[in-house]
């Protein structure tokens, strides 16, 4: 049987980075992928990465006339529900096509050192007698395989084919996502019919959770939307945003769905000689779903302490440990204090108070820009106090948002809190677990 130090499950953007950043290290990877190299990455067509992230994490940042670039722009405009007090966020963005973008992380990984088997599917773990990870086994042109390793990584995506295939009692949850656990994202790919409207940026309507974003046709879009439940339920907030938002006169070329994960990621990622990354891990950003960087802010923890561990000969749930230790105590905490500050904020206010929140100065430029690093005015933040003051004053804010709004508050401190002083060692992990299923009870979901 063929050896490996390293197995990852999946060639995805997440399986191609992992592989990439371990083989280059001098470690033994194999990538399966279950796609044809044909087919991998087409999930959906066009996806977005900031600027700043190219640098940060080291991945390769496509120009004008390569396969996986599609567009850029600057302009991240956020509006109102009736779209007359936009603000505007300078923040580059540069959309890229998954497929061939998929296939450039897929190409880094094998000039790294990297085996990548496409067309060949992970079945089951392979376990040594004291019931530990050991290999794989897989299936590939219909013959069975097996190989061994030494880590096995689960970057399968959504359907966390090695995560959910794990005994209960490995250390990692192994609960399969439900349909309250997915945002289900519609992309509608459009040209649009009046050069004016040509767009120099995105805009994205919070209260919809809604945007409309350049696409690689200069005279197109895409208008998205992205709603928990269904695909009917998107649906139904999009004909309810045609109502109020004042789109631009378009054609409609062709419809993309698809679902990523929103809910939280498992509190432990690691077991023994064991690994889940990506959306196997629920990886995404708690505030819109992406995850394809949010997953490698992880995976650059992941790789040092793998490398280290597989020097060390000890690759058990321990010496992984610093992986859930790391990534819960930064990321993790700031995910956990997004998802209830939105969750609180979001499920309470409606459509008036969102409309008066721009009207009225609480949401200006600035504090959108804050969001992304920038520093923030004191003028802007005594704007945004005297627009909330003056919004409970004229009643144009309810008692019970302003109630709701604290709660949320209250809440997103406690949990980000909380994952700051997550275990230095499994020691006390399921206390911690207990207060952090505490904590995530009073949050609650968006709705
Ligand atoms: C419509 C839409 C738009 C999005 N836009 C953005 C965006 O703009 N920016 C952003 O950051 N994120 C975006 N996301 C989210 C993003 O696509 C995912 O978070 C990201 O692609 C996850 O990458 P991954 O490698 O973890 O999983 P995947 O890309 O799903 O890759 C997993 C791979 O594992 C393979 N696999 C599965 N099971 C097996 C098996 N048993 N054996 C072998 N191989 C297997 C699959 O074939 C697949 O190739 C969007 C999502 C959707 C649905």
């Amino acid at each position: 049987m063929k050896s490996y130090d390293l197995i990852v499950i999946g060639a995805g953007t997440s399986g191609a980075y992992l592989a990439q950043r371990m083989a280059r290290r001098g470690h033994r990877v194999l990538v399966l992928e279950q796609a044809s190299k044909e087919t991998v990455g087409t999930k959906y067509d066009i996806f977005h990465i900031e600027q700043r992230e190219f640098s940060r994490l080291e991945i390769p940042r496509p120009k004008g006339g390569d396969a996986a670039w599609a567009f850029e722009f600057e302009k991240n405009y956020n509006a109102d529900p009736l779209t007359k007090f936009p603000k505007c966020q300078m923040n580059p963005m540069v959309g890229l096509h998954m497929h061939a973008y998929t296939l450039l992380l897929d190409e880094l990984a094998q000039h790294a050192g990297a085996e990548i088997r496409y067309g060949a599917r992970f079945t089951d773990f392979l376990f040594d007698d004291g019931g530990k990870i050991c290999g794989v086994k897989a299936t590939e042109n219909g013959e069975d395989t097996a190989y061994s390793a030494r880590i096995v990584a689960d970057c399968s995506g959504m359907a966390a084919a090695g995560r959910t295939k794990l005994p209960a009692d490995y250390g990692v949850e192994t609960a399969k996502l439900t349909d309250e656990d997915m945002f289900y994202v519609v992309l509608r790919y459009v040209t649009l019919n009046d050069p004016k409207d040509y767009l120099d940026g995105s805009t994205f309507w919070a209260y919809y959770k809604s945007w409309i974003a350049p696409c690689a046709d200069p005279h197109g879009a895409i208008i998205g939307i992205g709603a928990c439940h269904s695909f009917d339920y998107a649906e139904q907030v999009f004909a309810e945003m045609e109502q109020t938002v004042p789109l631009p006169d378009y054609t409609l070329d062709h419809i993309e769905r698809g679902r990523t994960p929103y809910t939280r990621s498992p509190y432990s990622m690691v077991g023994d000689n064991f690994l889940v990354s990506g959306d196997a891990g629920n990886l995404t950003k708690s505030v819109n779903g992406e995850g394809v960087t949010s997953s490698m802010v992880q995976l650059q923890i992941a790789t040092e302490v793998l490398d280290r561990a597989l020097k060390l000969g000890d690759t058990s749930r321990r010496a992984l440990w610093d992986i859930n230790r790391k990534y819960n105590r930064t990321q993790g905490a700031e995910f956990a204090m997004l998802r209830a500050l939105l969750v609180g904020v979001v499920n309470a206010a409606n459509f008036d108070e969102f409309q008066y929140a721009f009207e009225s100065g609480i949401i200006s430029d600035e504090l959108l820009n804050a969001m992304n690093g920038a520093p923030l005015p004191a003028a802007r933040v005594f704007d945004a106090v005297k627009g909330f003051a003056g919004g409970i004053a004229k009643k144009r804010i309810r008692t019970s948002t302003v109630k709701a709004a604290l709660a949320a508050l209250k809440n997103a401190v406690a949990i980000s809190d909380h994952y700051k002083h997550f275990p230095e060692t499994p020691e006390g992990f399921e206390q911690w677990c207990a207060k952090a299923d505490a904590l995530y009870q009073k949050i609650g979901k968006i709705r």
